[in-house]
């Protein structure tokens, strides 16, 4: 599948054909798609319908039986380490936008801060990081995004970054430095909405963006994680393009890994509101629609969801849970510098913390050594 078709994928699901989908949807419908072993987009609309809800604990069931059967009783625990606050990006629901109006201090981490915060966190037990950069490609290029992951290799078996999308040549520069993984977000699929949050920077084109991970595989990258910024636009459609976009990078990426997240937005700047909110009950049925239509795909957690709701998803669908997270540059090891954070964190344990959780659960976390390291703590 060619990244043109990617886009005529999405483009083939109109906001307008999506909502005739769901009104189209029936009880009866939802059983069906809930006892199917192949699921189409009309099984996952089904699924994600208001007409699923009084079916929802037998969706969970599904969802939870199937995860365990691709993934066994394991949860993979990943921190963030931000390397830059910088970003001439203007995305208005972001802390980090170039005009949040947030006056904090703005800073990129030099070698040797990145090496403390890498000891910070891998003396936590963390073995998988995440290096996350806003847009500033001009104060942060890719070579020093590059510098940045072989320096953190030093420390992490598993090195992954969230940073600003890239040409094929960028992404080769980091697999070389020795990147595993690529996360980025399309935030919103919908073009219209995409053009009104989008103001400033490289990040204002949407076609550019949205074909970014199909290049990041082509350069080798072996995991893409992707998903949509829950809150800007209807969550439903956000749900069937992002699974759309999934599948398509499955047959695309096929010597990938792929995997979705679901950032759900909660604290903005002043200047946004969020325009769909998407309530727990909602979060927990995209979770496991998603579950059930993408069986094989990890599914990644991230602190901006509080511990209960996160203790609640670990039996139903979820793969990797990031821990003890900052998302300031120096926030492990800090100065006592007070730097500018992207958004603030509802979930704020410490990774054994979470651990404990995890296990509780009746999962086990995984991280290398970690039984070491947390007797030890
Ligand atoms: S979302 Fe990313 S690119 Fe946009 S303002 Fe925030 S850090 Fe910058």
């Amino acid at each position: 599948m060619t990244v043109r078709s990617i886009k005529e994928l999405i483009e083939s699901w109109p906001a307008e054909r999506i909502i005739e989908a769901f009104d189209a949807v029936t009880e009866e419908r939802v059983l069906v798609a809930i006892g199917n072993e192949q699921r189409d987009v009309y099984d996952l609309v089904a699924l994600l319908s208001p007409k699923a809800w009084p079916h929802l604990e037998r969706i969970a069931m599904r969802s939870q039986a199937g995860t365990r059967r691709y993934f066994g009783r394991t949860i993979g625990q990943y921190a963030p380490i931000y390397l830059s606050n910088l970003c001439a990006a203007d995305c208005i629901y972001c802390g980090f936008a170039a005009q949040s109006g947030n006056t904090e201090r703005r800073k990129t981490l030099s070698m040797d801060e990145l090496e403390v915060e890498c000891k910070a966190l891998t003396s936590q037990g963390l073995q998988s990081l995440l290096i996350v950069t806003g847009e500033a490609p001009k104060k942060v290029d890719v070579h020093r995004i590059a510098e940045a992951v072989r320096v953190a290799r030093r420390h992490f078996p598993s090195v992954s970054v969230e940073i600003y999308a890239l040409d094929d040549a960028g992404y080769e520069v980091l697999v070389e430095a020795g990147v595993e993984g690529v996360t980025l977000y399309m935030e919103t699929y919908h073009r219209p909405t995409y053009q009104q949050v989008h103001l400033l920077g490289e990040k204002t084109v949407y076609d550019y963006r949205l074909d970014a991970l199909t290049r990041a595989g082509r350069a080798g990258v072996r995991r893409l994680n992707l998903g949509a910024l829950l809150g800007l636009y209807d969550w439903r459609a956000e749900v069937v393009w992002a699974a759309l976009h999934a599948k398509a990078l499955q047959k695309t990426c096929w010597q990938s890994a792929v995997s979705l997240s679901f950032p759900r937005l909660r604290h903005t700047p002043e200047r946004f509101e969020i325009p769909s909110p998407v309530d727990d009950r909602s979060f927990v049925q995209l979770m496991l629609a998603l579950r059930l239509f993408l069986p094989e795909v990890g599914f990644n957690l991230s602190t901006r969801e509080p511990p209960a709701l996160r203790d609640r998803l670990i039996p139903l669908g979820i793969t990797m849970m990031s821990a003890g997270s900052s998302t300031r540059p120096g926030g492990y090891a800090s100065t006592g510098e007070e730097t500018l954070q992207q958004f603030a964190l509802e979930d704020t344990r410490s990774p054994a913390e979470v651990a404990q959780a995890v296990r509780r659960a009746g999962y086990e976390p995984v991280w290398k050594d970690f039984d070491e390291a947390f007797h030890s703590s």
